[in-house]
């Protein structure tokens, strides 16, 4: 073997440099002209394909310069742009540039945050992130727990250490198919569809969940909550947790979270609060009243790619009592050699949750955190919400838009033709026809990118604002070009029939 190995994998720092430095130009060229760009590509899944062709694996190597040029002409060319000013689909914010060059400092160290000695500085720098994520929001300092990949794993973590809690204490040994106990949890039909991933997964299937109803406003109905439990218990079920959502996908509603705890500690269930989307709210001081009993969850899911402006992949789990997570997570094989030194209060995070090998996704959260500052981000999330309100009362005002729902910084609306803006009853099926035709023309033109809602059987378009770059200007600006195409829509569709 060769004495001194060579190979193209290995680049140089000055190779490294130059390639970075090129790269660098060019990604703070696209930063400077997103506001310019086309929301999302025009181009369809095949013309897409035809764009990467179809050559088989590449025997040989090439040129990184090359690739790396070729590379992010085809991303700035062909992408959807979350960080479009005029993005406001799903819950996908706008990424701080912060955090790509976070991204890349994580990758070029490299650590492997599942095990301290892996690790040294990673591992308390992602103990301070969760430290941090918890002020942020406003639990007590005995929470804690650890960065997933978003808010599905956050919860799916959650739901884990709430099932060693509260399910029989045979579960580990025996497994969930030799327990009599038929297990059920409590969730309204505003929870995001993670409860179903996790009954299925998780072993207690989709007949363990029990979608309670909601009221008037959307929220978790406490009392039929509770007769529900009661219920239950006496027809000798084993109920292991309540799901409250903090911030529901759809249209930002909060359930009262208080009273949920309450009913909790009653019946000795886990309390979980998904506030996978809504919880950064808590860190604005007129909004503490919604939060108001969060403190008390025993659990926690909160997105740092949401509403905190990470760069795509961060969520969390908190946890009230961490023991939970170690009581359903740990295993030590032999060939680990990670116990703590003497003395020392050692965190190895493959004992936390899922993940064996983790990446450094810490980082980007705990220098944005940094970057921005409680005071900043108590700034840029008002400024969501006022923009949300703004658009909600422009729909309110247009004699061709119905406003629907505001709460966070979501809003809904609806498209509605003048001459049948006194009879709207009687045209449901055909409005909501309509307002799904215009939202597919809107994300196509790639001009703005909305998404919809289906509330109280309505189909609405719905904007849910987690965007440091959107201004009242683009708010006015989306408006007219919903009622624009609106109109267009209109027209097209009543030819037809
Ligand atoms: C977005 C969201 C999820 C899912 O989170 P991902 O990061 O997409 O996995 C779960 N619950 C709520 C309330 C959400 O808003």
């Amino acid at each position: 073997m060769n004495r001194n190995r060579k190979n193209e994998i290995d680049i140089s720092g000055k190779e490294f440099q130059k390639l970075g430095y090129e790269l660098i130009d060019k990604i703070s060229d696209f930063i400077d002209s997103i506001n310019t760009r086309s929301v999302t590509t025009t181009k369809s899944p095949s013309q897409l394909q035809s764009t990467l062709g179809n050559d088989p694996l590449p025997e040989k190597g090439s040129s990184p310069k090359e690739l790396l040029s070729k590379t992010s002409e085809l991303l700035f060319d062909n992408s959807l742009f979350n960080g479009h000013p005029k993005f406001m689909g799903y819950i996908t914010s706008s990424a701080a540039p912060l955090g790509a060059l976070a991204d890349l400092l994580a990758a070029a160290v490299n650590p492997n945050v599942g095990a301290q000695i892996l690790s040294p500085i990673a591992t308390e720098i992602e103990k301070q992130t969760i430290k941090w994520l918890g002020e942020f929001i406003g639990v007590p300092s005995h929470f804690g727990g650890l960065l997933v990949s978003g808010g599905n794993m956050a919860n799916f973590t959650a739901f884990l250490a709430a099932r060693t809690a509260k399910a029989p204490k045979s579960i580990k040994e025996l497994g969930i198919t030799n327990t009599s106990h038929s297990m059920t949890v409590y969730c309204s039909k505003a929870t995001h569809t993670w409860i179903e991933k996790a009954v299925i997964l998780f072993g207690l299937g989709t007949n363990s969940i029990r979608w309670i109803a909601t009221t008037q406003d959307n929220k978790l109905n406490e009392k039929i909550l509770e007769e529900t439990i009661k219920n239950d218990i006496e027809s000798g079920h084993t109920p292991l947790m309540v799901i409250g959502t903090a911030g529901d996908v759809s249209t930002g509603v909060v359930d009262n979270l208080k009273s949920l705890s309450t009913i909790c500690k009653k019946h000795d269930l886990w309390f979980h609060i998904d506030g996978a989307y809504g919880i950064p709210a808590a860190v604005i001081p007129a909004l503490k009243d919604i939060f108001h009993g969060m403190a008390e969850a025993d659990s926690i899911a909160l997105d740092p790619h949401k509403w905190l402006y990470s760069p795509l992949e961060a969520g969390c789990t908190l946890v009230k009592n961490p023991q939970h997570l170690i009581d359903t997570f740990s295993s030590h094989p032999e060939y680990y050699n990670f116990s703590n030194p003497e003395g020392e209060n050692t965190q190895n995070y493959y004992e936390f949750g899922l993940q064996n090998s983790r990446g450094f996704r810490a980082l980007k959260v705990w220098m944005t955190l940094q970057h921005i500052g409680r005071s900043g981000y108590e700034k840029l999330i008002s400024e969501d919400i006022d923009l949300s309100k703004s658009m909600f009362a422009l729909a309110q005002k247009h004699s061709e838009l119905e406003a629907i729902t505001q709460n966070l910084s979501i809003a809904t609306f609806r498209y509605i033709p003048i001459e049948l803006s006194n009879e709207l009853e009687s045209h449901d099926l055909y409005l909501n026809e309509l307002n799904e035709t215009l939202l597919n023309t809107l994300q196509a033109g790639g001009e703005v990118f909305l998404s919809n809602a289906v509330i109280n059987d309505q189909y609405c378009l719905r904007a849910c604002i987690v965007n440091f770059r959107t201004t009242e200007k683009d708010i006015e600006e989306i408006m007219e070009t919903v009622v624009r195409e609106g109109r267009k829509t209109h027209i097209s569709l009543s030819r037809k029939v």
